[in-house]
Formats: structure tokens, sequence, C-alpha cells
């Protein structure tokens, strides 16, 4: 069966990298510093009771634009 391997969430810190670091995929100052996590998909079977979910894997800060160019391939990933 076909999930989801992959989700990610973004939101502006509506800060600068004066407070913030520089975008850490490019190292360049961003006038607005987003923040996006990534999260990985689990599910697995113990004494019959399944467990699915979502787990935060990374989180990155930096460019709305460099942190979209970083995500995997969200579909069509089978389950590990
Ligand atoms: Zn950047």
């Amino acid at each position: 069966m076909k999930f989801l391997k992959y989700k990610y969430t973004l939101s502006s810190t509506n800060e600068s990298s004066r407070k913030y670091a520089p975008c850490e995929i490019c190292g360049q100052h961003a006038s607005e510093v987003f923040i996006q996590t990534e999260y990985k998909r689990y599910e697995f079977e113990h004494n019959g009771i399944k467990y699915e979910g979502w787990r935060l894997i990374d989180m990155n800060f930096g460019h709305k634009e460099c942190l979209l160019k970083i995500r995997k391939n969200q579909t069509g990933g089978e389950v590990d």
C-alpha cells in the first residue's frame, strides 16, 4: 500500500536573519526567516495493535524557497 512518506510544515518567524542565523541552506541573509519541520511516517504492529503516525526528524531555518527545495519526494513512497 502506498502512503505519503514525508510531510512538512512551514511557518514564518516574522523576523530576519539579524535575529536568527543566516539561511541554513544557502548561507545568505534572509529578510524573512522560515522554519520548516520534516516528519517521517511510521507504521508498525506490536501485540496485534497497529501504531502509525508521524515522527519529527528534522527542522531547518532559512528562505522559504530554499526550504521548499530540500524537501524530499513526498508522493508514492513505500513505508519502511
Ligand atoms: Zn537560502
